[in-house]
């Protein structure tokens, strides 16, 4: 059995006639699932019965089952735990701003980057999930929260650019017209900075939105807390950000989780300061998001506020990132982590 949302429009309607259906049942299939959120064959009213039983021998719509909703106190902020057919969990998140609906979607279960400050990485990664997988999590949230999810950003457990070939056909179907249609200028991709990767999304000419989680001004910083940073340097990540503008003429945002004592002084922020300016860029400063399991400790807001002044004052595009649903446990994997372990007591 195939998940159908495995599938694009074309390999559907190929299937269509390798099993001498007419192709534009694919159009309606998808409409019933893409613009109607149907998840169950059995209510596409306008397919022939025997079609039916033939998609019920060959699919399942491989949306999620939830496991849990958690909704934040100023209910802006939904957090979704999911469950696969193999009973792999993953976790979204859905934030509701004025301008829509922006959702946070996992790209693999767990993670082998093994960043420090991450709850996802802390058992490592248990597999890759397909685009199909990916899409059932906008399908089942749409539903789950009754309105139209319009941005898109894969910052959620798992790296998107070691699941390269899944991730770039997520990104070709939800862009398409017969799908979710989600424009490409609405979706971000977040890495913590695979570089020939970041170089070869840039030959492909998308309109998307490069995420680098920096994290620190140098290397020797950024080797304590984020294992990559020994394969890659950071003049490496800048030189593929700085290939990655030149191409798409896209601005590049730079995540920055402030960590007390680590990575949080104004010495880092001139450091960085220098790395960065003169590129097309923004920082997006995080109050590090506390983990259970290690002993890193978010910044002061007095140390927050300091570092943006100074950024700002160096001429650096940058913003804090407003804490949504830190009330529960909004950060990468750790709602994932609670609900594991509460079931193993
Ligand atoms: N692997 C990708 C995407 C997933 S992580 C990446 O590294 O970008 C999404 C973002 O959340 C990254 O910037 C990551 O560094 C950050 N993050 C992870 N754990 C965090 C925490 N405890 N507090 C704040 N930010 C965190």
């Amino acid at each position: 059995m195939d998940n159908i949302l495995d599938f694009d429009m074309e390999e559907l309607k190929s299937w269509m006639r390798d099993n001498c259906e007419s192709e534009f049942r694919a159009k309606q299939i998808m409409d019933w699932i893409y613009k109607n959120g149907q998840c169950d064959f059995d209510n596409m009213t306008n397919i022939p019965k025997k079609l039916l039983e033939k998609l019920k021998t060959n699919f399942y719509i491989g949306t999620t089952e939830l496991v849990k909703k958690c909704e934040s106190k100023f209910r802006d902020t939904f957090k979704f735990l999911y469950e696969y057919k193999d009973g792999n969990m993953v976790e979204t998140v859905v934030m509701k701003y004025k301008h829509g609906n922006s959702i946070c979607i996992s790209t693999q279960v767990g993670c082998r980057m093994g960043c420090k400050f991450c709850a996802s990485t802390i058992d490592g990664m248990v597999r890759n999930l397909t685009a199909g997988e990916m899409l059932g999590q906008i399908l089942k949230s749409q539903n789950e929260i009754g309105e139209r999810i319009s941005n898109i950003v894969l910052m959620g457990s798992g790296e998107p650019l070691d699941n390269y070939e899944n991730v770039l056909k997520f990104l070709k179907i939800v862009n398409s017209e017969y799908s979710f249609n989600i424009g490409q200028r609405h979706i971000t991709l977040s890495t913590c900075g695979i570089v020939p990767k970041i170089k070869d999304l840039a030959d492909r000419d998308l309109q998307i939105t490069l995420a680098i989680s920096l994290h620190a001004p140098n290397d020797v910083m950024r080797k304590k807390i984020m294992p990559i940073a020994n394969k890659y340097s950071i003049k490496d990540v800048i030189d593929a950000c700085k290939y990655y503008i030149d191409k798409t003429g896209k601005r590049v945002s730079f995540e920055y989780a402030l960590v007390s004592g680590v990575n949080d002084s104004l010495k880092c922020c001139d450091e960085l300061t220098e790395l960065i300016s003169g590129l097309l860029c923004h920082v997006n400063l995080i109050p590090v998001n506390e983990v259970k399991e290690n002993n890193l400790k978010k910044s002061s807001s007095d140390d927050v506020k300091k570092f943006y002044h100074r950024l700002i004052k160096n001429k650096i595009e940058t913003t804090i990132r407003r804490e949504m649903g830190s009330d529960i446990d909004a950060a990468c994997g750790q709602l994932r982590r609670s609900y594991l372990k509460s079931k193993k007591l």
